[in-house]
């Protein structure tokens, strides 16, 4: 029976660190999960080099080996991957269906750990500048501003590690921020603030974003404070402001809060019996890989313990990976 076919007792969505150790847990606990990667196999950290605060690395660990090893523990543990981006789901009857393109699963148990994407300005041109002077990821295109001028737009955490990183090859960098004070934590910010290739603009924010047909030439900034407008020439763009939840497949079938995060009780519990969500998807507020692997393990025994409480006839019972009705 393929596993389209078949009922799966606990499908999960997403590859990250929430994902990953709900697979982890998941696979330790019943049959094996059925798990589909998403567009991003591994998540966010995979676009990072440096993470120093993940338990158990003294050292630090570099994200997309982290994530490698989670997944390689996942697998030990008889998780079952698909590749693929869950396109619709059903979640208004039991078992849940999810398509991952013609491709229809049902499952008994969801959880949902399609974490977050960057946030972008708004900008007219800023996504068909992709790839010619925007970026959204300073160790995906680093490499190509050699003794370039590049901007960081934005004052948390990930702004901050962005600017630092691009200085392994930019002549400058110029960090962004629509306020006088950065929202990244201290250790991080006295790291930007104690390197000299570093230039701040504060209180200022980007009003559009020049470019001729190779791409990128500067950036429009507006101070905010003073109201003084500039053309400020720079030859690549990393937009750093944060990300939002991947909750739109969910829109209508489960509640989400006024920011587009899914709500979510008693742990990992959404509006839906049976349907659970764990990682940066549901957390407006900590959203770090260590809180998002660790709601990925409860909501991993709350799926768990949903499947122990059904009716016996509603039950699977699973066999070297196959799950069959009882
Ligand atoms: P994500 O990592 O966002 O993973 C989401 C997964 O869902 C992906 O695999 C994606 O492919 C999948 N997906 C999305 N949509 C679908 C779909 N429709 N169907 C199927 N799958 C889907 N945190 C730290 O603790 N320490 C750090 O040093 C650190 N550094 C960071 C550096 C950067 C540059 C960034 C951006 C973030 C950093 N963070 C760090 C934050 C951390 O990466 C996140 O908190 C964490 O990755 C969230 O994990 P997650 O599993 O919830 O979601
Ligand atoms: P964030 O903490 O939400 O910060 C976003 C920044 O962008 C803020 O400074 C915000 O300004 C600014 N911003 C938001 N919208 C903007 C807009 N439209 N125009 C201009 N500026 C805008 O996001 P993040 O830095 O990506 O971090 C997300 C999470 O990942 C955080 O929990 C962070 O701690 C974590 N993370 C951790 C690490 C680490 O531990 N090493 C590294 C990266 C990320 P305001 O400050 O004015 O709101």
């Amino acid at each position: 029976m393929s596993a389209a076919e078949a009922i799966q007792e606990t499908i999960i969505l997403g590859s990250g660190p929430a994902g990953l150790t709900a697979a982890i847990y998941a696979g330790r606990g019943r049959c094996c999960p059925l798990l589909i990667h998403g567009r991003q196999p591994g998540g966010q950290l995979t676009t990072t080099t440096a993470v120093d605060n993940f338990p158990g690395f003294p050292q630090g660990v570099d994200g997309p080996e982290l994530m490698e090893n989670m997944r390689l523990q996942a697998e030990r543990f008889s998780t079952r991957f698909i590749e693929g981006e869950v396109s619709r789901v059903e979640l208004g009857e039991h078992p849940f269906k999810v398509w991952v393109g013609d491709e229809c699963y049902r499952c008994l148990t969801l959880i949902i750990a399609t974490g977050a994407s960057p946030r972008l300005l708004g900008l007219g041109n800023e996504e068909a500048l992709y790839g010619r002077g925007v970026s959204v990821c300073a160790t995906c295109d680093g490499f190509f501003y050699r003794d370039k001028e590049v901007v960081v737009v934005g004052g948390g955490d990930t702004a901050i590690e962005e600017a630092v990183f691009l200085t392994r090859f930019a002549r400058r960098v110029t960090i962004v921020h629509r306020r006088d004070e950065l929202r990244a934590t201290p250790v991080l910010a006295q790291r930007a603030f104690d390197n000299d290739r570093i230039a701040f603009r504060w209180d200022t924010v980007v009003s559009a974003i020049l470019s001729d047909k190779a791409g990128v030439t500067g950036l429009h900034l507006k101070n905010l404070k003073s109201g003084d407008e500039e053309d400020f020439p720079c030859d690549g763009v990393f937009i750093a402001i944060g990300h939002q939840p991947n909750t739109a497949l969910f829109s209508g079938q489960l509640d989400l809060d006024y920011e587009g995060y899914i709500s979510t009780r008693n742990g990992t519990e959404t509006s839906v019996p049976g349907v659970f969500a764990a990682g940066d998807v549901q957390d407006p507020i900590f959203r770090q890989a260590i809180t998002a692997a660790g709601s990925g393990c409860m909501a991993a025994i709350q799926a768990e313990r949903f499947l122990d409480d059904l009716p016996s006839e509603a039950q699977l019972s699973c066999h070297q990976g196959v799950c069959f009705k009882r």
